[in-house]
């Protein structure tokens, strides 16, 4: 169902660690060329080893979203190497966690110009360069429930993946006649390095019991809805917000 992907570049942000080296790892996996892209690019080449030693092809592109140069410079530099992206994850993102009214103006703005701005100027560039190239494209841009629903100590990060889904609407309504999708992929609580321990804890497991299905989910529960997303499966989605969350947003009040 996803064989078009065989033919098709992909480029991830944030590829380097976590769920975005995941992403990457999974495109390759359906065959996709994939363009690493992040700031750290030592890290990267670990991640483009074990892409290559699956039998997979990619690059690493350094990349920082707060800079729009930088995002111009990568997907040029990605398209160089591995030919026109067809496929962009938006998924770079960070999250700083205190209590709304102890957080600093940087806290917020930081916060922002990553996963809302940074999103954007990835999304306008890859947009113009799929446009100009005319064979259409697709961007998922990696949400999070907290962009539906919200929670304590996070303000700048729910706020942020709020506006992301609904930008994600708005490039969808805009960009539909130059066939290029724009869907939104909004994972509840999904089990990675940086979160574990929490998890373990009885505070995370507390969280846990008010999720329908009552655990964490993994990082593979994101592979086929991530595949779909990308791929000409889902070619008449556009605007859609997908969320994988084991029933979170569905609690009961
Ligand atoms: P993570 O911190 O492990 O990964 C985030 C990645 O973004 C890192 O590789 C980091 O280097 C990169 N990044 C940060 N700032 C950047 C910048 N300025 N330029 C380029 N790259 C930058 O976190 P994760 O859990 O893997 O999260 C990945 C995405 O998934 C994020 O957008 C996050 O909001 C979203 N998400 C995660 C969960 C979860 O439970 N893990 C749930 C919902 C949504």
């Amino acid at each position: 169902m996803f064989d078009d992907l065989r033919t098709k570049t992909a480029l991830v942000t944030g590829a380097f660690g976590g769920l975005g080296r995941h992403f990457a790892l999974t495109l390759a996996g359906a065959g996709c060329r994939v363009a690493l892209a992040g700031r750290r690019t030592g890290e990267g080449e670990k991640v483009l080893a074990e892409i290559r030693s699956g039998g997979g092809d990619g690059c690493v592109v350094r990349l920082d979203v707060r800079e729009p140069e930088s995002v111009q410079r990568a997907l040029d530099d990605a398209a160089a190497q591995l030919g026109p992206i067809a496929v962009v994850v938006n998924n770079a993102g960070i999250a700083v966690t205190r209590p709304a009214l102890d957080q600093t103006d940087e806290d917020w703005t930081g916060v922002i110009d990553v996963n809302l701005n940074g999103a954007w100027r990835v999304a306008q560039a890859a947009g113009r360069q799929m446009r100009d190239r005319g064979k259409g494209g697709s961007i998922i841009n990696i949400a999070s429930i907290l962009g539906l629903r919200v929670a304590q100590q996070v303000p700048a990060y729910a706020a942020a993946k709020a506006g992301l889904i609904h930008l994600t609407r708005a490039l969808a309504l805009e960009l539909a006649r130059f066939n290029i999708r724009v869907n939104a992929l909004a994972p509840g609580y999904i089990e990675t390095d940086i979160n574990r321990d929490f998890f373990a804890s009885e505070a995370g497991e507390a969280l846990l019991k008010r999720v329908p299905q009552r655990r964490l989910g993994q990082p593979r529960h994101l592979d086929a809805p991530l595949l779909l997303l990308a791929s000409d499966a889902s070619e008449f989605m556009t605007g859609a917000v997908v969320a994988v969350d084991g029933g979170h947003l569905v609690s009961t009040l």
